[in-house]
């Protein structure tokens, strides 16, 4: 490349793309940014609803990390407001906490259990696993049958369209189960909710004098001979034109709705209904940015096999699809691939965050 100055097109402006967006730019690099959506900020997309409400458009998003280095990158482009999850699972028309804690056994059996007593009660329900492999095997190894048929088997198969054992088990061991009181979804060190929204961090993040941003832009449409590299951060299968077969990503339909006289729906964050209805969870947004309001918003997630890619799908059989296509993308001396669709992973957003500035990283040393 000598002393030529290169141009940089990345593709999608959600974490992955704007983390990269801004490294690039503040190293002195031109960086055009590109989305097909109408917005940026990607799946943490947060805007004001018809009713006033500051609403998650693509479900809940709960920052959390223990990774100091990437809540002080963020708090550059944000301040913010403390938050911890919580959440209830019902079953059998009654709210547990969940993950499954002390609390949970003892409402559940009618039991007084102590946190000796806790352990002690799992080690007696659990079915010991020699090779912990799939979903299955996560949960029967921690809390045995009945627990896992109540929370976990049939959630699964609705989230999934899948059974457990069909599932790696990283899905599963996102929850873990405890013998204490904790009833917190996450127990990272930091946890908070951007103080005005994602979308508004994203915009900080982006306003760059060498950053130009242009949403409603296909990469299908884009001209690439007019850069010198590209950073890509949609499905990478369809990078490559689906060449090796389509990729399989699970997808999600929302229904969002507001109820304008109720001014608190449900007592915690979301509520999780694993036996019940055809939506997996409901999520009030007040309770994650503590707006006051008169009413309320809530959304609904209803799981499905066909629309935006939300999440991979990790299985075995994908993972060796995906390798397919890393290898090709490997072979890539200008194109650079990043992100939770392009690389195929389950990241929540701190991931991608760190993936996001380990490829800033190698881009600018490259
Ligand atoms: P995305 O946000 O998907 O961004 C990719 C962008 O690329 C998209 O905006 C897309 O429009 C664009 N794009 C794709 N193809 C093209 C193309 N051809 N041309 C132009 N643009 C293109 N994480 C957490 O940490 N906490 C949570 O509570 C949490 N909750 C979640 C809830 C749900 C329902 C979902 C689906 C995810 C959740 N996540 C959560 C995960 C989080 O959304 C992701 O980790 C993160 O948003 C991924 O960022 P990304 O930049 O890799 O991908
Ligand atoms: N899960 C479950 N029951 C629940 C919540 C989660 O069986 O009440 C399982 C399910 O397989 C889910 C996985 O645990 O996909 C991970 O849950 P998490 O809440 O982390 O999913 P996400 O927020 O990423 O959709």
């Amino acid at each position: 490349m000598g002393n030529k100055v290169k141009k940089f097109l990345i593709v999608g402006a959600g974490f992955a793309g704007s983390v990269v967006a801004r490294e690039l730019a503040d190293a002195g690099r031109d960086v055009h940014i590109i989305d097909k959506r109408a917005h940026v900020a990607g799946n943490a997309y947060d805007e004001v609803d018809a009713h006033g409400v500051l609403v998650h458009r693509y479900g809940p998003h709960i920052f959390h990390t223990n990774g100091e280095r990437i809540f002080q990158y963020l708090s550059r482009f944000t301040e913010w407001r403390p938050y911890e999850h919580r959440v209830l699972g019902v079953v059998n028309g009654k709210e547990y906490p969940f993950p499954i804690n002390r609390d949970t056994l003892n409402q559940l059996y009618d039991l007084q259990l102590d946190e000796a007593g806790a352990a002690e009660f799992f080690e007696k329900v659990r079915e010991p696993r020699e090779s912990v492999r799939t979903s299955e095997d996560v949960v029967l190894n921690s809390v045995g049958r009945d627990l896992y048929e109540k929370f976990f088997l049939n959630y699964t198969r609705k989230q999934w369209g899948l059974y457990p054992s069909q599932l790696k088990a990283g899905v599963a061991a996102r929850i873990p189960t405890r013998t204490n009181t904790d009833d917190r979804y996450f127990t990272d060190i930091f946890q908070a909710m951007p103080l005005h929204g994602y979308t508004r961090m994203f915009e900080n993040m982006l306003d760059h004098p060498n950053i130009t941003v242009e949403t409603g832009a296909d990469f299908a449409d884009v001209d690439r001979s007019t850069y010198d590299h590209i950073v890509y951060t949609g499905p990478i299968d369809a990078f490559y034109g689906h060449r090796f077969g389509a990729l399989p990503y699970r997808s999600l339909r929302f229904e969002h709705e507001h109820l304008a006289d109720t001014p608190q729906y449900q007592s915690v964050g979301t509520v999780n209904y694993p036996n019940d209805h055809a939506y997996t969870r409901i999520t009030e947004f007040k309770h994650l940015t503590g707006q006051q309001h008169a009413g309320t918003s809530i959304v609904r997630e209803y799981p499905q096999a066909e629309g935006d890619p939300y999440y991979p799908i990790p299985r075995d059989e994908n993972e060796a699809l995906f390798k397919r296509y890393e290898d090709l993308a490997q072979s890539e001396s200008d194109v650079t691939f990043v992100g939770r669709l392009a690389q195929y992973r389950y990241y929540n957003m701190d991931q991608v965050v760190g993936a996001a500035l380990a490829a800033a990283k190698r881009i600018l040393e490259g």
